[in-house]
């Protein structure tokens, strides 16, 4: 199953219920959390490069009008940390493209979106970055060199915490990069510190929190989190 075949996907991804002909694998190959797996992670890229090409050239079927999906959206009053556990020089085409995938796909398989029944239509977001529809679950991307890249406006709800009351009050920040096993680059942390200074300055040091600690089931943003550079990063705001 992981020899990419580009017709066979290509052909799918060109319909508007895409992800419904394509159930199976996302079901079995994309949704699942793995983390030491490269010959999976590889074929994802292949299919999320793919992705991304198709949504450059406006040849993925997306909704042209939906509802708003963030009138629920609440005061920012929680910092939620990620990684992005991906190459940490991504494309933000490439990003969008996992969260189509990963975030949309997988609600609009499961028949909703905010009690929206979605299944078989083509997919609406409501998020737009510079008059294109994006899919990022993030509202910053910071960057090891310290570049920070605003994907969502914080009128957006993100999808990014996997508990949907945080995600209404919250702004999710993703370090470029996989630290599972790794302490980001300090100018990463500054960086992530300065974009809280600037646009949180009222969220509560308590308030800064990992997504581990939102969600106890996942490792996000890596082992060394809680214990070393979180306090570097709430020292730093
Ligand atoms: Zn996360």
């Amino acid at each position: 199953m992981l020899d990419f075949q580009r017709d066979y996907w290509e052909t799918r991804l060109r319909f508007p219920d895409w992800y419904s002909r394509l159930e199976d694998e996302l079901t079995s190959l994309f949704f699942p959390v793995v983390h030491d797996d490269p010959r999976l992670k590889a074929f994802r890229n292949q299919v999320y490069a793919l992705i991304a090409e198709l949504l450059a050239r406006r040849e993925l079927p997306l909704a042209a009008a939906g509802p708003d999906l963030d009138t629920a959206r609440q005061p920012v009053d929680t910092v939620v940390i990620h990684h992005t556990e991906e190459d940490a020089a991504i494309s933000l085409d490439r990003l969008s493209a996992i969260g189509l995938v990963r975030q949309y796909a997988f609600q609009y398989l499961a028949d909703n979106v905010l009690g929206h029944r979605v299944r078989g239509q083509p997919i609406w977001s409501n998020h737009f970055r510079e008059g294109q529809m994006v899919f990022f679950a993030y509202h910053w991307l910071i960057r090891s060199d310290g570049t920070a890249e605003r994907l969502l406006e914080d009128s957006y709800i993100g999808w990014h915490a996997g508990d949907w009351q945080i995600n209404t009050r919250s702004a999710g920040i993703a370090l470029s990069g996989n630290y599972e096993a790794a302490i980001p680059p300090l100018p990463q942390i500054e960086s992530a510190a300065r974009v809280i200074h600037s646009y949180y300055p009222h969220v509560s040091r308590n308030s800064i929190v990992g997504h581990r600690e939102v969600r106890k089931d996942l490792t996000c943003p890596g082992a060394y989190f809680l214990e070393t550079w979180k306090d570097v990063l709430v020292n730093s705001v």
